[in-house]
């Protein structure tokens, strides 16, 4: 199957939903960042929680950064999410391996987070980018995201994220949903939201059964409403980064560093944190580099 995210209005308008499948966008984390378990629970609740946050986006030129500091092994986590479910991020220490304890609500990372904070940052291309900070209250990413909303941004809120993995490591299935109320909800709509998420299954394994995300929202989340899907897009793990994107920064290292490289190992790479690309810049480049900074002297 491949993967979805949707977002729309339930009930009149007084709910908002984003729902996604990110299995394969999770999966593709993991092979970019040769993830651990326990760093591809982290990440890829990370990256369903962005995807779902970047659905508000409302141009390519604008993202939205979440960002995990924790005092944890793990460390933290950042994901970067543009207006069409483009993602990439990356976890600190991705290889730290901690058994992850099962609770209710599938598998518990919260001692490999730790404490720390939740940053979001909106960059909506338009003067300052606007950012919302909350301290961590479990370090399972759901729980601290919905926290956020009612802190920063005072929207109740319900987010659920889940992911499911293989005996070989893989992703088997991940995804998550946000419902948010507005300020005109009425009791009765509050009380039944309530009850549906809080009976609701784990939606990695709904999704773990076949079902589709739309079908899920319909059929657990907000069963019982009427709604809209109002937007509808297929997330991915790709990044912007590039050779020439990398190449000022390279040159930043300065003449005597590069010149150096050009004469002991020939070459300097430089890795993207987001996607772990590598990027080698050879003899013919380091010249040209070195022609470029005496020019600008
Ligand atoms: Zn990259």
């Amino acid at each position: 199957m491949k993967d979805k995210a949707i977002r729309g209005i339930a009930a009149d308008k007084q709910i908002r939903f984003f729902a996604v499948n990110s299995t394969q966008t999770v999966q593709t984390a993991l092979q970019s960042h040769f993830l651990s378990v326990t760093s591809t629970i982290f990440l890829g609740r990370m990256i369903s929680a962005g995807i779902m946050l970047g659905m508000d986006l409302k141009d390519e030129k604008s993202s939205i950064t979440l960002k995990v500091n924790s005092d944890g092994p793990l460390e933290g986590a950042t994901v970067v999410c543009k207006n069409r479910g483009k993602t990439k991020g990356y976890v600190k220490n991705p290889q730290v391996e901690l058994e992850a304890e099962s609770t209710l609500y599938g598998l518990s990372i919260a001692k490999a987070v730790g404490n720390g904070t939740m940053t979001i940052i909106k960059d909506l291309n338009v003067k300052q980018p606007f950012s919302g900070q909350v301290e961590l209250i479990s370090g399972e990413i759901a729980e601290d995201l919905a926290f956020y909303f009612v802190q920063s941004e005072q929207v109740p809120s319900a987010v659920g994220l889940g992911l499911l993995v293989n005996p070989d490591a893989s992703v088997k299935s991940s995804g998550g949903f946000i419902v948010q109320l507005m300020p005109f909800a009425q009791e009765d709509v509050i009380a039944k939201l309530e009850d549906n998420v809080n009976k609701m299954p784990n939606i990695s394994d709904l999704l773990d059964m076949g079902k589709d995300i739309e079908t899920i929202v319909r059929d657990f989340v907000l069963k019982g409403f009427d709604l809209a899907v109002t937007d509808e897009l297929e997330p991915s793990f790709s990044c912007d980064c590039s050779k020439e994107k990398f190449w000022d920064g390279v040159k930043l290292l300065g003449l005597v560093e590069i010149q150096g490289a050009l004469l002991h190992e020939g070459k300097l790479e430089a890795n993207c944190h987001f996607c772990n690309k590598t990027y080698t810049y050879d003899e013919v480049d380091l010249f040209k580099m070195i022609e470029e900074i005496k020019n600008t002297k």
